[in-house]
Formats: C-alpha cells, sequence, structure tokens
C-alpha cells in the first residue's frame, strides 16, 4: 500500500486540529488543546485502491519557523489552512506557501489551500475569489470548509492524493 504524509500548517486558530479529528475521527471538537501536535494514521480509499496516510496536525510554528523547515522536508503533500473569517490568518499563510515553495524546489508540491469556517459566512472577511486567485498564483488546489458543519473535509485529502498519485 503506498504511503504518503500530510503535514497540516497554518496560523493559530483557524481550525487545523479540527479539521484534521473530523478527517480521523468524524467528530467535531469545539475546544482543542491548540498546544497538541500530533501525528494520525489513516487508510482510505480513493479510485479503488487503498492508501495510507499519515497526517501532523502541526501547533505553534508561528514562533518556530525553523521547526517548520523541519516538516515541509519530511511532508508528501501540504495543507495550508485559514479562516475565512480573518484577514490577519490569509495575509500569514503566504510565508508559509513561499516556504514549502523554497524547500520543495520541485515545480508546485501537491498543496491546497483550505479557507476553513465558511459556515461564519456572516463574518468573512475573505472572499472565495480571494481564496482562488492566491491559489492560481501558487500553482495549486483552493477549498473552503466547515470542520464544525463537515463541508468538504474528506475533499482536501481526495485533492492531495489525485495530485500525488498525478504527480
Ligand atoms: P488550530 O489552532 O488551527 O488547531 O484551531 P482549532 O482546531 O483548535 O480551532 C480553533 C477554534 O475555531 C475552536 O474554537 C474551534 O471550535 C473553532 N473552529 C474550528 N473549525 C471551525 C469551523 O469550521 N467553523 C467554526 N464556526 N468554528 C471552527
Ligand atoms: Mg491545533
Amino acid at each position: 500500500m503506498q504511503n504518503f504524509k500530510i503535514i497540516i500548517l497554518g496560523p493559530g486558530g483557524v481550525g487545523k486540529s479540527a479539521l484534521t479529528q473530523r478527517f480521523i475521527s468524524g467528530n467535531f471538537i469545539e475546544a482543542y488543546d491548540p498546544t497538541i501536535e500530533d501525528c494520525y494514521l489513516k487508510t482510505v480509499k480513493y479510485k479503488n485502491k487503498e492508501y495510507k496516510l499519515e497526517i501532523l496536525d502541526t501547533a505553534g510554528t508561528d514562533q518556530f519557523t525553523s521547526l517548520r523547515d523541519v516538516y515541509i522536508n519530511s511532508g508528501d503533500a501540504f495543507v495550508v489552512v485559514y479562516s475565512i473569517d480573518s484577514i490577519s490568518s490569509f495575509n500569514d499563510i503566504q510565508s508559509i506557501i513561499d516556504q514549502i515553495c523554497t524547500i520543495k524546489e520541485s515545480d508546485p508540491s501537491p498543496l491546497i489551500i483550505v479557507g476553513n469556517k465558511c459556515d461564519l459566512d456572516e463574518d468573512r472577511e475573505i472572499s472565495e475569489e480571494m481564496g482562488e486567485m492566491l491559489a492560481n498564483s501558487s500553482r495549486c488546489s483552493f477549498i473552503e470548509t466547515s470542520a464544525k458543519l463537515d463541508l468538504n473535509i474528506k475533499e482536501i485529502f481526495y485533492d492531495l492524493l489525485s495530485q500525488l498519485i498525478n504527480k
């Protein structure tokens, strides 16, 4: 079985743990310890084949950008998360994307930008078009999700699998 390591990156509070937990356990965890960083294993079926995904939910990467280098080096594919109700989180992900592109010299490495908390439409600060434009200029995928409502969570990982397999 093919094995891929997926790294979840993004500023604090955007829902990295909530979406990881939603994908792994199927539940929405309202308050997840922000300091917990853990790796999860899940076998998924995609196009009639099984793949083993190792998913690293990172924490505290704002302060430790050098640690981020280590994660990026070890990853096969990346999920970079912002929250649609926070322009500062959207601004913060640009440097993470740049860091991935620098470390993984290979042309766009399997990467998806995720605009999470799309259930908070009344507090929206980032339009869907802004997310799409950033993804176009970074030559990667883009999806809006809600870990709370379980919207588009599996699709994040299916998109990365399709990028990994067609690489
Ligand atoms: P992390 O620091 O990126 O791991 O963020 P967490 O997963 O700990 O989530 C931070 C906060 O955002 C928590 O209060 C979550 O309940 C909340 N949250 C996460 N995902 C969603 C979502 O899709 N919708 C809403 N409304 N809140 C969310
Ligand atoms: Mg977390």
